[in-house]
């Protein structure tokens, strides 16, 4: 690994017995925080609400865990708008190339897709975690399912739902994710007792989340479900190319997500809320035009535009839903390349992929402690940041586990665990 040897020269307890630090949340921040404490011979344990660790983690590997992305620096922090400035410190001490080689350490190698996403080559995320787990096991940390944080007692402790009696530490790190997907354990529950204690936080909002449509029974039955391929949307000036997929409800994936923000701008305003789908934004519409002109007399619409159009079933229905198309090659052509539909509201927080708001940047000191809180250290979605789906959220996640974990030690005096000096 390119590392090297870094020293802290913080005030603390360095030396004699080994700290205990209390890290409550196992996603892949509070993971990663373990392991680096754990490495730096602190006492871990990790507790959480679940019975088993990471479950939004494994969700995300479903989709085939998309780690982080292969794109430079700056473009790459570019993705973190407002926050990308605060987070830069923390990406460049742990950058793709460190998540990289960190999973190639537990023998999941990763390749870059065509789309410069980067994913293990398992393309699921149960056997990196699993080997994890176990080298967490053999650093000595301890973790505890089924307790669910609900405080502090009058000694400062922190109290626990399913154990017994409070716990003490030396410090504290919360990593206890957004609000989306509450079942897999991240409901953002902690935003009371956090804002119970001064800390000041921005409320949680879905992000990179569906659009809502309203489709007709046949639509819903019959392509629920089913991906919308090369397509390109726009809303305002902005467009966005990628995959969607047709849900029961609207239309989910990528250029959905990072239009989600304009649109709910828009919605909340009552402002016109249509988008307008390009169903072939690879074929200019004269070619389009000409290939529909060209098809057989005779020849079903349906047909028509399988053959000569190239669109899906699916696509053929969502062109369907808004109308008869017309016959003229021209004006079919327009209503493949324009098709408008109207976005009646945004899927909620139980369906969004992230959560935007969070713990503010103001509320937290550059080794992610709280200001109102010391000695408790804050790190991953939890943190007031939002970024578009392609490997920046799990990215971010795991560089603020480790920042966090390193203001900690800064705090309790021990050394630092060697700089990452593989660059970006
Ligand atoms: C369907 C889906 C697919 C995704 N795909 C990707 C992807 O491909 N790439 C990507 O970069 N990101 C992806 N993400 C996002 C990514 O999974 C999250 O950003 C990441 O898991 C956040 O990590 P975290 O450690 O901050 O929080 P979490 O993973 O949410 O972990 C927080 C933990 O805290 C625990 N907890 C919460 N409250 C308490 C409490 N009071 N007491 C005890 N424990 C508590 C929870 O049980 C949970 O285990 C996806 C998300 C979803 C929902």
């Amino acid at each position: 690994m390119n590392t090297e040897t870094r020293n802290v020269t913080a005030g603390g307890v360095a030396g004699g017995e080994a700290p205990t630090v209390v890290v409550v949340g196992a996603g892949p921040a509070g993971l990663m925080a373990a392991d680096v404490l754990a490495g730096a011979g602190c006492r871990v344990r990790v507790f959480d609400r679940m019975p088993s660790p990471a479950r939004k983690f494994l969700l995300a590997g479903r989709g085939g865990l998309n780690l982080t992305h292969s794109a430079p620096r700056e473009p790459f922090l570019r993705r973190y708008g407002a926050a990308a400035d605060w987070l830069a410190p923390m990406l460049d001490a742990f950058p793709p190339s460190r998540l990289r080689a960190f999973a190639a350490e537990l023998g999941e190698p990763t390749f870059i897709g065509t789309s410069g996403r980067v994913f293990p080559q398992a393309f699921k995320a149960s056997p990196l975690l699993r080997s994890w787990l176990r080298r967490l096991d053999t650093l000595g940390v301890e973790l505890a399912g089924r307790r669910l944080w609900t405080g502090w007692d009058e000694a400062g402790r922190l109290t626990f739902a399913g154990e017994a009696a409070p716990v003490a530490a030396d410090a504290v790190v919360l990593a206890l994710g957004g609000a989306s997907w509450p079942r897999l354990g991240s409901d953002g529950g902690w935003t009371g007792l956090l804002a119970g204690r001064g800390v000041a936080l921005a409320p949680l909002t879905a992000a990179n989340v569906g659009a809502l449509a309203t489709w007709s029974p046949l639509l819903r039955e019959r392509f629920a479900g089913h991906p919308l391929k090369r397509i390109a949307v726009t809303f305002g000036d902005t467009t966005i190319r990628g995959e969607a997929v047709l849900t029961a409800h609207g239309l989910e994936g990528g250029p959905f997500y990072a239009l989600a923000p304009k649109l709910r701008e828009a919605l909340a305003a009552g402002a016109d809320s249509t988008v307008i789908i390009d169903l072939r934004p690879d074929l200019a519409i004269e070619t389009l035009s000409d290939r529909l002109a060209e098809a057989r007399k005779g020849e079903s619409l349906s047909n028509r535009l399988r053959k000569a159009a190239g669109l899906e079933p699916a696509a053929i229905g969502l062109l369907r839903e808004a109308g008869a198309p017309p016959t003229h090659a021209w004006d079919l052509a327009a209503a493949i390349k324009r098709l408008p539909v109207r976005v009646t509201g945004l899927a909620g927080l139980e369906r969004a992929i992230s959560t935007a708001g969070g713990v503010t940047r103001a509320a937290v000191d550059e080794g992610l402690m709280l200001r109102a809180v010391p000695g408790t250290f804050v790190a991953g979605e939890m943190l007031d940041w939002e970024a578009p789906t392609g490997g920046y959220l799990l990215q971010a996640s795991f560089a603020t586990g480790q920042r966090a974990a390193e203001g900690v030690l800064a705090r309790l005096g021990r050394p630092l665990p060697p700089r990452w000096v593989g660059g970006w």
